[in-house]
């Protein structure tokens, strides 16, 4: 599929527009220029190494090599920047106050949701909800779409290949409901079954749940056909995009999914915040996840009515720094030619493939043709555990264990994995380190 680049780099026009030109919040290098895909920033991986203040550092005496992006990516200067800015000069709560600082805060939270907007290409602003994370957007999804639409008897399809957060949401409101769970098996490679998904989808699926890119093996999933399967048969999709997201963009116009949720962290953003996008249409018809301030118009103690999107999920004081400090890191990203990141990550994937795999040993987990940056192995005959602590000992991050995946860890019959996860800043000599290191606990370990 061709991923159709947004329109809105930094601020669209309507935003701009809409807010008349007050100070941006966001520190970004917004020019006209950026809006066209042919004048994007050259990818240079030095030069954007150079962004993250955090690669500078060293552990355990050496230079920090980092490859957990996976589990969460280091965040580059002009986020910190925009963090520290909005603690420094801007604080304030939003969607309240008539005084200065809370109209500049709620303008610069709410253009941060116009940012990801553009950049994932919604049709309206009100459909992007500002969420806690990944976690927390399949949880709104599962408690509301499922209090609405999910009845006894029904089903609701996940994979093998799911995270935690997108099984057990799911589990419970089944439990709840008398609805239950199918699974669609892979294949060793990784790869969904695509036959089997077809003979899983029937009258009584509620919903299809699976993610766009597996975060334990780096499987990218045929969505798109996935997508088209499902609205056939008038079956919603929900797409766990938390390790599609910091690789590529994501249209959602494009794909007509009716579902995507992400985390900011995993986009070099901020911990505690993330984006549930729904379609309008659907996002009406469920029922508020959570009561309490901001998401009321009216509160008696006969009856209650509810804000207008998006503020009917979003009950509480949000994350406000985190939203604005998303939407940086969203205007970080984009700066970039999406086709030079993809380049570059296959080749740190192809690179890492072929020096590993000429370890004596070492074993992927893992192999499916479409990946992303993403490897998953084991050392034979020792423990993932040991090996990540050989490497942490010379400054090398990696994840050891079933990385919230136990049921795939099952269905390879292995308690977890070794995980290299590579991001926009990590170079080959980021994977030379790596290779050097389990050469050496290899040494030790067999
Ligand atoms: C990290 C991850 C999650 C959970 O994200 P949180 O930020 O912890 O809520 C869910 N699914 C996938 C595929 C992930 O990689």
């Amino acid at each position: 599929m061709v991923l159709k680049l947004p329109k809105s780099i930094g601020l669209s026009q309507h935003s701009a527009h809409h807010y008349r030109g007050k100070v941006s919040l966001l520190n970004h290098q917004q020019n006209k220029e950026s809006q066209d895909v042919s004048l994007k920033k050259q990818f240079d991986v030095e030069e954007v190494r150079k962004d993250f203040p955090i690669l500078k550092r060293k552990v355990h005496g050496s230079p920090l090599v980092y490859l957990d992006s996976g589990a969460s990516a280091q965040k580059p200067k002009s986020v910190i920047d925009t963090v520290s800015r909005y603690y420094s000069e801007q604080h304030a709560n939003i969607h309240r106050g008539v005084h200065h600082l809370s109209q500049e805060a709620t303008q610069a939270y709410e253009e941060a949701r116009e940012v990801i907007r553009g950049y994932i290409n919604a049709k309206h602003s009100h459909e992007v909800l500002f969420t806690k994370g990944t976690t927390d957007g399949i949880n709104l999804v599962a408690s509301s779409f499922g209090r609405k639409f999910i009845n006894e008897g029904d089903e609701v399809i996940v994979s093998t290949l799911e995270h935690h957060s997108n099984i057990v949401p799911w589990q419970m409101i089944c439990e709840e409901k008398g609805a239950s769970l199918k699974v669609i098996p892979i294949n060793q490679a990784g790869e969904l079954n695509m036959e089997e998904f077809k003979s899983l989808l029937n009258d009584r699926t509620r919903l299809v749940s699976v993610t766009h890119v597996s975060n334990s093996l780096g499987t990218i999933n045929p969505v798109e056909e996935m997508i088209e399967l499902s609205h056939a048969k008038n079956v919603p999709v929900l797409l766990d995009g938390a390790q599609a997201v910091p690789h590529k963009h994501v249209d959602m116009q494009a794909l007509d999914v009716d579902f995507y949720v992400f985390s900011g962290h995993k986009l070099f953003g901020p911990t505690g915040v993330g984006v549930l996008y729904g379609k309008e249409d659907l996002l009406n018809q469920m029922p508020p996840y959570q009561g309490g301030g901001d998401m009321i118009e009216k509160v008696t103690f006969e009856k209650t009515t509810y804000n207008s999107l998006p503020h009917k999920f979003e009950a509480g004081t949000p994350n406000i720094v985190g939203g604005i400090g998303l939407g940086a890191a969203v205007v970080y990203f984009d700066q970039f030619d999406e086709k030079q990141i993809l380049d570059h990550e296959q080749d740190i994937l192809a690179y890492a493939t072929d020096q590993l795999s000429q370890i004596e040993g070492v074993k992927f987990i893992g192999t499916a043709t479409e990946k992303a940056s993403v490897v998953s192995f084991l050392l034979e005959g020792s423990h993932p555990f040991d090996v990540g602590t050989l490497l942490d000992q010379q400054g090398i991050a990696v994840r050891t264990g079933h990385h919230c995946t136990q049921p795939l860890m099952d269905f390879y019959g292995i308690p977890g994995t070794v995980r290299a996860s590579f991001a926009i800043y990590n170079n080959r000599a980021d994977v030379d380190a790596l290779v050097a290191g389990v050469k050496r606990a290899a040494n030790m370990l067999l």
